[in-house]
């Protein structure tokens, strides 16, 4: 009696699933093979794909080990640094960025923050939430940052302990003198956060000849791999100011004192949290994949296929948002023509040629397009699909 009991929530559990209506079931989901040409995700070369459906060993393995140390090598060559706090965080760009923000400010700091889009806006969400002070240096959206209002908000805040600033803003398509900014930081004692987001694998990045401090970036850009991990690299100052910290980082999941017992430099790895295995078998692909082109080659890949987008856009009549000096050449930004309608020339892109590209973001929503050439993604065929799709939907 009580067994029949038992069983009876089990069997009317069966018995509804058997009455089920199966067209109302979920499906597996197979996705259309789009061109990727936004601000990101850029497209995943199939080499990378290939890596991520490896079978899944354990994040302790020793094999495992010998991956993420390959990981840390590969990452300190497209980083351009000997940094040994060198890792890529399990999450995406954004938490990259809280990373940085929260193992390196304290309550009570001022950190001169310059916005010139809308990533800028985020550092200073970041370094309010660290209960710290945000000194904005503000410049016009598509303007690159300007150096002069930096050392102006120095000269004005001697005791601001930090500068942080966006080396390649995607919401603009605009590139800021990540050199200059890093040696103003150095000048007045502080520190630098550098958001390289877009620029990692894109354009030149050299963090240990610039002395930057802090610096994160993404998967999902110009190293074309899947979304969801984040590269960072700490320079030995910023692993300093981390080691002699007085309060206990906010978070117990981004405090890099943790983290390092899991990816430092000894064989003993502590479990801190299970590493994205796949994820990082495909982010070992996309870096080795960078590696075998060298730097150099894939910098001056993407300058061409830009160069090229440009000549064929401005034939067609449009215009640029950012000036040739600052423009980058992995995200364009392209003026809307007057009386054209943004969304529905993006979704013709999309749904007559499978091809994405961005809309405009916060002040340039409406008017502008982003048009990515990020890592894989920057090649002669995307550059003619584009063109060509886009004259016929312009048409
Ligand atoms: N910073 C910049 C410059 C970005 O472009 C992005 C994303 O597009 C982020 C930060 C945030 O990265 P994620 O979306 O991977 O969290």
């Amino acid at each position: 009696m009580r067994l029949a009991y038992a069983a009876s929530p089990n069997l009317i559990l069966f018995a509804s699933f058997i009455a089920q209506d199966l067209t109302t079931m979920t499906n597996s989901f197979f996705p259309p093979i789009r061109t990727l040409m936004g601000p990101g995700p850029s497209d995943v070369s199939p080499r990378v794909l290939g890596a991520l459906g490896r079978p899944t060993i354990g994040h302790l393995d020793p094999l495992f080990v010998t991956l993420m140390d390959e990981i840390k090598g590969l990452l300190q060559y497209v980083f351009q640094t000997e940094n040994a706090l060198t890792l890529p965080v399990s999450a995406p760009g954004s938490a990259g960025m809280e990373a940085c923000f929260v193992n390196l400010v304290s309550p009570g700091d001022t950190v001169i923050v310059c916005q010139n889009g809308v990533f800028g806006g985020r550092m200073k969400e970041n370094v309010e939430r660290c209960a710290a002070t945000a000194i904005m240096v503000q410049d016009e959206w598509g303007q690159p940052v300007d150096p002069e209002k930096v050392r102006e908000a120095f000269k004005s805040n001697p005791k601001a302990s930090l500068l942080a600033f966006v080396h390649a803003e995607t919401s603009t398509g605009t590139r800021s003198d990540a050199e200059t900014l890093c040696a103003i930081a150095r000048e007045n004692g502080a520190l630098s956060i550098v958001d390289t987001v877009t620029s990692l694998g894109g354009i030149e990045l050299k963090v240990d000849d610039w002395g930057a401090d802090a610096v994160y970036s993404g998967s999902q850009k110009c190293l074309s791999c899947v979304p969801g991990i984040s590269p960072v690299t700490f320079s030995p100052r910023a692993v300093e100011r981390i080691q002699n910290r007085t309060h206990k980082v906010q978070s117990w999941f981004l405090d890099m004192q943790l983290v390092m017992g899991y990816w430092g430099g000894d064989s003993k790895r502590a479990y801190h949290h299970t590493a994205p295995v796949n994820d990082l078998y495909a982010l070992h692909e996309s870096l080795v994949m960078l590696q075998e082109e060298g730097l150099e080659s894939a910098f001056q890949r993407h300058r061409r296929n830009h160069e090229a987008l440009v000549a064929g856009l401005e034939a067609m009549g449009l215009a640029m948002a950012v000036s040739p000096e600052w423009r980058l050449p992995q995200l364009n930004s392209v003026l809307i023509p007057e009386g054209i309608d943004d969304a529905s020339v993006r979704s013709s892109l999309l749904n007559d040629f499978n091809l994405e590209i961005g809309a405009g973001l916060g002040a340039l929503a409406g008017r502008t397009w982003r048009i990515g050439l990020m890592g894989y993604a920057s090649n002669t065929a995307n550059v003619i699909a584009c063109l060509s799709a886009l004259e016929a939907v312009l048409a």
